[in-house]
């Protein structure tokens, strides 16, 4: 048997697992609040155009409106100043969004302190365990914020300094850009910390990333189901021809 039908046997079966790591869209899914001194990004909302009635006897449908950034999405380089040049949503090569994966868990310390940041020593302390960032793969930062995700005041964790979510420094997103990572996903509403507004400079890790022409993933799921090393993500942004970002399904094959 060829590795694809092996692989499609193996998902039969069962024996590889599929995970969705995707947040569900719906008007309550949690989006991201800036300053008020900047524009803002829209909820999810659904509108009917008819649902078995007069307007559509046999049929339902809906349109939707929302923000490129809202529920797990996937950042495009263009995203950014910094990557303004680099490519938006619909020009990622596909072969850019699919990837090996690892996983470093900072949950408990995301939960003792909310506004932890990754730095280069726990990116230095992970590879002496598991080896070298995967090539063309996925980092994903597991916090446990996605517990929250239910509840957009506490997913926000916010008070009148702005929200409190954990991120990277400024040293670790410059660490990470110089990798060969697809790109990096999180567990929280953007992939800097909610006081990132306000480091110097601002959102590292949107400016180093994105200006390095990777990709940034937002707001997974079921982190927890993945092994450290070995499961391979797939992410499937809309090709928003010009657009910034995309709402997209993200699923993971994992060996059970
Ligand atoms: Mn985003």
């Amino acid at each position: 048997m060829n590795d694809l039908a092996s692989l499609a046997e193996r998902i039969i079966n069962g024996s590889i697992e599929v995970i969705d790591l995707t947040s569900p869209l719906h008007s309550r899914t949690p989006i991201l609040q800036l300053p008020p001194a900047w524009g803002q990004t829209r909820p999810f909302q659904l509108e009917e155009i008819s649902r078995y009635d007069d307007r559509g006897p046999a049929w339902y449908w809906n349109n939707f409106s929302t923000g490129e950034h809202t529920g797990t999405h996937v950042d495009a380089p263009n995203h950014w100043v910094t990557g303004r040049d680099r490519g938006d949503v619909s020009q990622i090569p596909p072969d850019r969004l699919i990837g090996p994966a690892v996983v470093i868990d900072r949950v408990a310390e995301a939960t003792a302190n909310p506004d932890y940041l990754l730095d280069v020593q726990d990116l230095e302390d992970w590879q002496q365990q598991y080896g070298p960032l995967p090539k063309a793969g996925w980092l994903l930062f597991r916090t446990g914020w996605s517990a929250r995700g239910d509840d957009p005041e506490r997913y926000a964790n916010a008070d009148d300094q702005g929200s409190h979510t954990p991120g990277m420094t400024l040293a670790a997103a410059t660490y990470l850009a110089a990798t060969d990572l697809l790109g990096v996903g999180v567990e929280t509403v953007g992939t800097d910390a909610g006081q990132a507004f306000g480091f110097e400079p601002a959102f590292p890790c949107h400016a180093a990333v994105l200006g390095a022409g990777k990709c940034g993933l937002t707001q997974l799921r079921n982190l927890n189901r993945l092994p450290v090393t070995g499961a391979v993500v797939i992410a499937a942004p809309l090709p928003i021809v010009t657009g910034s970002g995309s709402p997209a399904r993200v699923l993971a094959l994992a060996e059970k």
